[in-house]
């Protein structure tokens, strides 16, 4: 017959000891990072408009923030014509000061909503994450997960890396040949592009059904006006993507012959 004498051993063979509930609620709880991604006009700008509704009803206090929106101005717009002012995110803001800010102006700070995470630094998302296990903050994230090369931008890979909850937002975009959109071609003269800056500021021309959203890629002020080509973004499958189809309606040079 085996006795355990001791007192320290553990009758479970417990990899690591899990503390006991009592003590657990003693831990501070810590906020949630949720980041809902998806290709433009999917509607995340008007989830997170929706979002900031339902929380202030239920009194809650938040900030809204917004890194490059694409009206050029600090608010988070969606494209159903629903707009409300942010504040802006610039490259080397400290979120964190952002909160402290409004700490100091007497605000409390319950949520976060951060519109155009995508292109937030890898360092402005651990910010997010401090304010969330720190100061107990719900951040919830909005953006694009991949450029227009199909890669994922800075913000979008240390979000689905730190996030504690991601949520695809898709609907109903869909590519011209009526799969899911997923991937955001940037278009000229109806060809794919497959080079050049990655982060552009998009105008706010509005979208034609079935064509995408019409930009100036604006992003370099050295950018001469003869390089500023008129260049539209698609939202397509992968397939039609990766092969740089961007339907049967588009005509150009480069565009596969439909028999
Ligand atoms: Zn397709």
């Amino acid at each position: 017959m085996t006795v355990l004498h001791d007192d320290d051993s553990d009758p479970t063979d417990a990899l690591s000891p899990v503390p006991a509930a009592a003590w657990r609620r003693d831990m501070p709880v810590t906020g949630r990072v949720k980041f809902c991604y998806g290709p433009m006009d999917c509607g995340k700008s008007t989830l997170a408009l929706q979002i900031d509704h339902n929380l202030a009803r239920q009194g809650r206090q938040g900030l809204l923030l917004v890194r490059h929106d694409r009206s050029g101005t600090a608010q988070i717009s969606s494209r159903i014509g629903i707009t409300r002012r942010a504040l802006e995110v610039e490259v080397d803001t400290d979120v964190r000061a952002l909160v402290r800010q409004a700490w100091e102006r007497g605000k409390h700070v319950d949520y976060l909503i951060v519109d155009e995470a995508q292109f937030l630094s890898s360092e402005q998302v651990e910010q997010l994450t401090d304010l969330a296990d720190e100061a107990c903050i719900d951040v919830y994230c909005f953006g694009i997960a991949t450029d227009f090369r199909s890669e994922l931008f800075a913000g979008a890979r240390r979000l689905f890396e730190l996030a504690d909850e991601l949520q695809p937002v898709q609907v109903e975009v869909l590519c011209w040949c009526g799969r899911p959109g997923r991937f955001n071609a940037r278009v000229r003269d109806g060809v794919v592009l497959r080079t050049g800056d990655t982060v552009y500021v998009a105008d706010t021309a509005p979208s034609t059904p079935g064509t995408g959203s019409v930009g100036e890629v604006n992003s370099d002020t050295t950018r001469s006006s003869t390089e500023t080509a008129t260049v539209r973004y698609q939202v397509l499958c992968r397939r039609h993507f990766r092969l740089g189809e961007v339907g049967p309606d588009a005509s150009g040079p480069g565009q596969l012959q439909l028999a």
